[in-house]
């Protein structure tokens, strides 16, 4: 009974929360942001504010800002090439977290940017051509792994823990680091880039993956060096929660995305308590993000722990179901978890502007 009560509560979260597709939903973007946006210096604060709402926003934080990177999908690419933002009218509430960024100038931001990364490098996840830029949003490190490397399988010039790199370069007033798959155009773009990925990071999905034979069993891609497409569960949004697809499908990957409801889409007292607990990170601000990516993987050890794969009936290629050794244990852990890491995500943002802006 307790299971089915979860079970609703997580589906009326998902109805909720429409861009749960992107990490964190927008909620969990926008807490990040919040929390950052406690715990900014007057010197990084005001270079904040000033450079988010240079152009046509008004009153833009942290906290609004780091939806910015999800509003971007609604950017589509038609047959003659050219890009255009689109509002889809089956999905009105996308633009909930959006509307900050819906005057024209700042429609053609978005537009421009998508054009600029588009063909970056080549994206294909369901055999067209997705763009280069939604690949910023992730990496797939087998959870088979201790630590995020560039040698290993599922990391890329263009994932996560690259962009952010480049984002901070920018910010630096640096050039990107190569190779530099990425156009980003200014410190704003550079900053509303930051506010979204440093939620994504802190995402454990958005790091580590499993890799799947097809009967669920855990396979190594850093074994055979390189992905055999048919192991990927492209984040856990292949493997298919059996609980709850009865009403409705959903994915480990979504689960994942929503946070708490109880914390709204602002920055707790809680929160920002746990945010100032969060230890300094050490050494210069360059070899952070790598650092952080490898705590991610550590807590997405934890995310996968106590859970089991099977293949969905009938057996179909990339989808799998997820079976739960105790599903009420994993809940619990799964949301203390989410609490920790939307705490450091936040102050992670903050350390890392204070640090630029010194
Ligand atoms: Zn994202």
């Amino acid at each position: 009974m307790m299971r089915t009560v979860i079970a609703l509560g997580w589906l009326v979260a998902v109805t909720l929360s429409p861009t749960a597709a992107s990490a964190w939903g927008y909620q969990g973007h926008r807490v990040v942001g919040a929390i950052a946006d406690r715990l900014l210096t007057p010197a990084a604060k005001a270079q904040v504010q000033q450079i988010l709402n240079e152009g046509d926003t008004r009153g833009i934080d942290l906290r609004k800002a780091a939806p910015w990177l999800d509003c971007v999908k609604s950017v589509v690419r038609h047959d003659d090439g050219r890009f255009h933002y689109e509002v889809d009218p089956d999905h009105l509430e996308y633009e909930v977290p959006c509307t900050p960024f819906n005057a024209a100038r700042e429609r053609a931001r978005m537009v421009d940017y998508v054009g600029r990364n588009w063909s970056t490098c080549s994206y294909t996840p369901d055999g067209f051509e997705r763009g280069c830029h939604n690949t910023f949003h992730f990496a797939d490190v087998a959870i088979q792994r201790d630590s995020f490397d560039r040698n290993f399988q599922g990391t890329n010039p263009h994932d996560l823990v690259a962009t952010i790199s480049a984002a901070i370069a920018v910010l630096q007033g640096k050039p990107i680091p190569p190779p530099f798959p990425f156009s980003i155009k200014d410190k704003k773009e550079a900053l509303l880039l930051l506010a979204h990925l440093m939620g994504d990071l802190h995402q454990p999905l958005h790091i580590g993956s499993v890799y799947l034979d097809p009967d669920g069993r855990l396979v190594d891609p850093d074994v055979a060096h390189k992905i055999e497409p048919e192991t990927e569960t492209i984040g856990g949004n292949a493997i298919q929660d059996g609980v709850a697809v009865s009403f409705q499908t959903l994915n480990l990957h979504h689960e994942w995305d929503d946070i708490p409801t109880d914390l709204g889409d602002a920055a707790t007292s809680e929160l920002v308590d746990a945010a100032k607990a969060v230890p300094p990170s050490p050494g210069l601000p360059e070899a952070w993000p790598v650092a952080w990516a490898t705590d991610t993987l550590l807590v997405a050890h934890d995310a996968f722990k106590g859970l089991g794969f099977k293949p969905t009936s009938p057996p179909a290629q990339n989808k799998w179901i997820v079976t739960f050794d105790n599903h009420m244990d994993y809940l619990q852990t799964s949301d203390a978890i989410k609490r920790k890491q939307l705490a450091k995500g936040g102050a992670r943002l903050a350390e890392l502007l204070n640090a630029i802006w010194q």
